[in-house]
């Protein structure tokens, strides 16, 4: 784990445990607001991340938001059970409904003495902190209950897994809700966009959407060749095999594509 300063008041925390993949928390120290984005792994995870970053100036409660309901974004939810905890709706749902499959499917990660801990504070439209500038709002793409971030003082966009490198996962077969998140997030005009795992730009925007459009035109061909052919292989096995519905899927821990 290592950690970076974006600004004076937001911290980006990387691990390195799902590798190949890196996975990014987001750490907000303000005036009177602390906030966490996602929670990797499990709750040690979390306590050895709050030993390694500056202190915050106020000693305020942690909130945490979760972009989506996978374990590698929620597990460490329980480092933090008397905090507000935001996800979207959807997001408590899903958690609930596949947390014994996720746990099943993902036990390595499994920390002993682990709990479920779901959101307890819910949002279907947009959540503001006036005085901090910052956004919670959701955003279906990668699954259908993620929600992102905005640090409007910052210009920081918290894009959860809508974005990665090549290409995304797909989990759910909305691409309309899918291009219109990607459009929203490109109006942002944000100067940082920071995804749950990797680096990501505003480039990575425009691919998404030509990738979501090739999915709606079923004009996907060009997957089939390197860089994107090992993802988009994942994405056409676990969206036949689940066909339009929402799905136990977990994020990336296969190898990567792109790194071999
Ligand atoms: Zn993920």
């Amino acid at each position: 784990m290592n950690f970076s300063s974006i600004t004076d008041r937001l911290f980006i925390v990387t691990w390195t445990d799902l590798s190949p993949y890196e996975t990014n928390v987001l750490v907000y120290h303000g005036s009177g607001i602390n906030l966490i984005i996602d929670t990797f792994l499990g709750p040690s995870k979390m306590k050895q991340m709050l030993r390694l970053l500056p202190e915050p100036s106020s000693n305020t409660p942690y909130i945490i938001v979760n972009t989506h309901y996978h374990f590698d974004h929620v597990w460490g939810n329980s480092a933090f059970l008397s905090s507000v905890r935001i996800s979207t709706s959807l997001c408590y749902q899903m958690m609930k409904r596949y947390f014994e499959a996720d746990k099943t499917a993902n036990l390595t990660y499994w920390e002993p003495n682990n709990q479920i801990c779901l959101p307890n504070c819910l949002i279907t439209s947009t959540l503001t902190f006036p005085e901090a500038g910052i956004e919670v709002f959701p955003s279906p793409g990668h699954s259908e209950d993620s929600c992102s971030v905005f640090f409007r003082q910052e210009g920081v966009l918290a894009v959860g897994d809508n974005l990665e490198r090549p290409i995304p996962y797909l989990e759910s077969q909305d691409w309309q809700k899918y291009l219109e998140t990607l459009d929203h997030y490109a109006s942002i005009q944000a100067d940082k966009l920071i995804a749950g795992h990797g680096i990501v730009t505003q480039t990575d925007i425009e691919t998404s959407k030509q990738y979501i459009y090739a999915w709606q035109t079923h004009q996907t061909e060009k997957y089939d060749a390197e860089p994107y052919k090992n993802i988009h292989r994942q994405n056409k096995l676990h969206l036949s095999a689940h066909g339009d519905g929402v799905v136990g899927h977990t994020c990336p821990t296969t190898p990567s594509p792109w790194a071999e």
